[in-house]
C-alpha cells in the first residue's frame, strides 16, 4: 500500500479503471461556505492518491476530466456530501455513482451504525481510525497521520461495495439502491441550490 500526495491536480497517466473510490476533506460541513481541501482517490488496488487543493485553488483539469467521465463509476461513502463539494469545488460529476452508506442503510436494517468505521469493521474485518476526522485540512502541510487517515477513507470502498452488493441482492433491494444512487447527483445539486434542509418527500 502506498499513499501519493499531489498538488492541485492528478499527475498525467494514472488510470483508476472502471470504478474509482473518492472521498473529500473540507474546512467543514457546508459545501457553500467551507472550501474543498483534499480529494482522495483509489482504484481499489491498495494505493491512494491525494490531491491537495491550494489556496487560492488552481485549475485541476485531469481531476475534472475524471469526474466528468461518464464511463467511470464513482464510489463514495456518503456521496451526497462529496458530490456537493466536488461539484462546487472542481466541476460537474458524471457517470454512475455508488454510495456505501446508502447501500448499508438499505440492507443492514438491523443496525443504525452506518459509519465507514462500522462497515469496515463488520463487513471486511478492517479497523480504521477516525482520529484525524476533524483536523485542519486547510493546513499548508498535511501530517503523515492526516495523509494516512485520508487514504483510509478510500482504500476499502471497493471491497465494501462487493459485500454490500451481495446483501442488497439477498434482501431484494438492488433496484431500490440503484434508483437512490441515480438520484444522488440531483440531491447534491439541491443541497447547493438551498434545498439542503428541506425533505421534499415529507408531508
Ligand atoms: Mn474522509
Amino acid at each position: 500500500m502506498a499513499v501519493f500526495l499531489h498538488h492541485d491536480d492528478l499527475p498525467d497517466g494514472i488510470d483508476f479503471g472502471a470504478s474509482v473510490a473518492i472521498d473529500t476533506e473540507t474546512m467543514g460541513l457546508n459545501p457553500l461556505r467551507d472550501r474543498l481541501c483534499l480529494v482522495q482517490l483509489s482504484s481499489g488496488d491498495g494505493d491512494a492518491h491525494l490531491v491537495k487543493i491550494g489556496l487560492p485553488a488552481k485549475p485541476s483539469p485531469r481531476l475534472a476530466a475524471l469526474l466528468a467521465d461518464p464511463s467511470v463509476t464513482k464510489l463514495f461513502h456518503f456521496a451526497r456530501f462529496d458530490l456537493a463539494s466536488l461539484m462546487h469545488g472542481i466541476g460537474p460529476v458524471s457517470g454512475p455513482v455508488y454510495c456505501t452508506k446508502i447501500a448499508s442503510k438499505l440492507c443492514r436494517t438491523y443496525t443504525d451504525r452506518h459509519g465507514l468505521k462500522d462497515l469496515c469493521s463488520e463487513l471486511i474485518g478492517v479497523e480504521i481510525s477516525k482520529q484525524q476526522q476533524s483536523s485542519d485540512w486547510g493546513a499548508a502541510e498535511l501530517s503523515k497521520a492526516q495523509q494516512d487517515y485520508a487514504a483510509s477513507d478510500v482504500l476499502h470502498l471497493h471491497r465494501l461495495r462487493e459485500r454490500l452488493d451481495v446483501m442488497l441482492e439477498r434482501e431484494g433491494r438492488t433496484t431500490m439502491a440503484q434508483s437512490c444512487f441515480e438520484f444522488l447527483a440531483t440531491r447534491a445539486g439541491m443541497d447547493l441550490a438551498g434545498f439542503d434542509e428541506l425533505d421534499i418527500f415529507h408531508h
